[in-house]
């Protein structure tokens, strides 16, 4: 069942940018879903619509089998369910300390004391970022710091979290550990929407995958589905995982028997090089 939903909608920014353009998308409840596309393609202004920060020119969102309304008190429901981490955690992360960060959003659904320090605590853990609690946001690295702005979102228990380029700006171990915390909350039953115009970490997490480009989805279907049309991968501007495009090449230049689809991961590379190579 879709937990998220946009109906054809189309969002204008008020100076007249065209932003989204009759844009379908769908994430499946507990699924990992990614949005891939180059900057400005849309994907930060199609999240702020699933919590309802902008409303659409056109078009419908459903969250959760629900129509999206505009009222406050409906608001506020939603967004208890639909956790968004923005792309800088300078947006995200105001209070003097860690632990005041993570509890300013249980606090405001005016839950007790008991439970507010309960769930900081279990959302640091989650995060790694346990024993950091007194320290200031920002002295953290760029890696904590994305890893607090989560702990903040989880601490109000979404059911899905969005995450808007959620690795940019890290070095590997930052991204890594942060994919890692993504998988683990998805294995526990959450639904994650990532956007990134990393192709090299889309096939590993996801389950599916939209293609936008200037403002409109081009593209859906699974990892392999998608990166099997190259020429829409390019089209916009986007890249074969490195992996693809080395098996790619093996076959078109080197006339090593690999067909498409090309392998996504290292994981089916090592798999389709070894049956080759033992046949
Ligand atoms: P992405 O997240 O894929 O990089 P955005 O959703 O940020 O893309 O931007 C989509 C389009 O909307 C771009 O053309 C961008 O310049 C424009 N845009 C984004 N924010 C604003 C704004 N506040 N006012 C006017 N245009 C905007």
């Amino acid at each position: 069942m879709n937990i998220i939903e946009t109906k054809n909608i189309s969002y204008f920014y008020p100076d007249g940018t065209k932003a989204l353009e009759n844009v379908d998308f769908k994430a499946k409840r507990g699924k990992i879903v990614a949005l891939l596309g180059p900057n400005g393609a849309g994907k930060s202004t199609l999240f702020l619509h699933f919590n309802g920060i902008l409303r659409p020119n056109s078009g419908n969102i459903i969250i959760d089998s629900e129509p999206l309304s505009y009222d406050k008190k409906h608001l506020m429901k939603v967004r208890q369910k639909v956790g968004i981490v923005f792309q800088n955690p300078d947006d995200q992360l105001f209070a003097p300390t860690v632990i005041e960060d993570v509890a300013f959003g249980p606090m405001n659904m005016g839950l007790t004391d008991e439970e507010v320090e309960k769930r900081v605590k279990e959302a640091l853990k989650k995060v790694g970022m346990a024993g950091f609690e007194n320290k200031a946001p920002h002295h953290l690295s760029g890696g904590q710091k994305k890893r607090v702005a989560i702990a903040g979102i989880l601490a109000m228990r979404p059911q899905i979290m969005v995450l808007d380029e959620p690795t940019s700006g890290l070095d590997p171990r930052g991204a890594s550990q942060i994919l890692r915390i993504l998988y683990q909350l998805n294995q526990e039953g959450m639904t994650i929407v990532i956007s990134t115009h990393d192709v090299d970490l889309v096939p590993l997490y996801a389950y599916n995958v939209y293609i936008i480009n200037e403002g409109k989805i081009i593209k859906e279907g699974s990892p392999p589905e998608v990166f099997e049309d190259v020429k829409t991968i390019r089209k916009a501007n986007l890249r074969l995982p490195r992996i693809a495009h080395l098996m790619e090449i093996l076959e078109k230049e080197d006339k090593l028997p690999f067909e498409k689809p090309y392998p996504l991961t290292i994981g089916e590379a090592r798999r389709r090089i070894l049956k080759e190579f033992n046949e």
